[in-house]
């Protein structure tokens, strides 16, 4: 999967810790930042694609990505 994004994303210039948080507060800290950033939609993309379990990308924490997935396979199911 083409990750050139990556080199876009705002999330380059910040401590990788940043997206690696470990309460709400810090979930917030890192969605405020993807909230401005370029790339947002393919780091979603990717992350969800690639079932990436661990960090804020592309403006959703892992249970948010649980979530939007769980969305997909329904609405993906009820189309057949
Ligand atoms: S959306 Fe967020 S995690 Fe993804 S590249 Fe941008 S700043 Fe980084």
């Amino acid at each position: 999967m083409d990750t050139d994004w990556m080199a876009d994303g705002l999330c380059r210039s910040c401590p990788p810790s940043v997206f690696f948080p470990s309460d709400g507060v810090g979930v917030e800290v890192a969605r405020r930042i993807c909230a401005d950033c370029p790339v947002r939609e393919p780091c979603l993309e990717y992350a969800l694609r690639n079932g990436v379990d661990h960090g804020v990308w592309g403006g959703a924490s892992e249970r948010e990505r649980r979530r939007i997935a769980r969305q997909r396979r329904l609405a993906a199911a009820s189309s057949h």
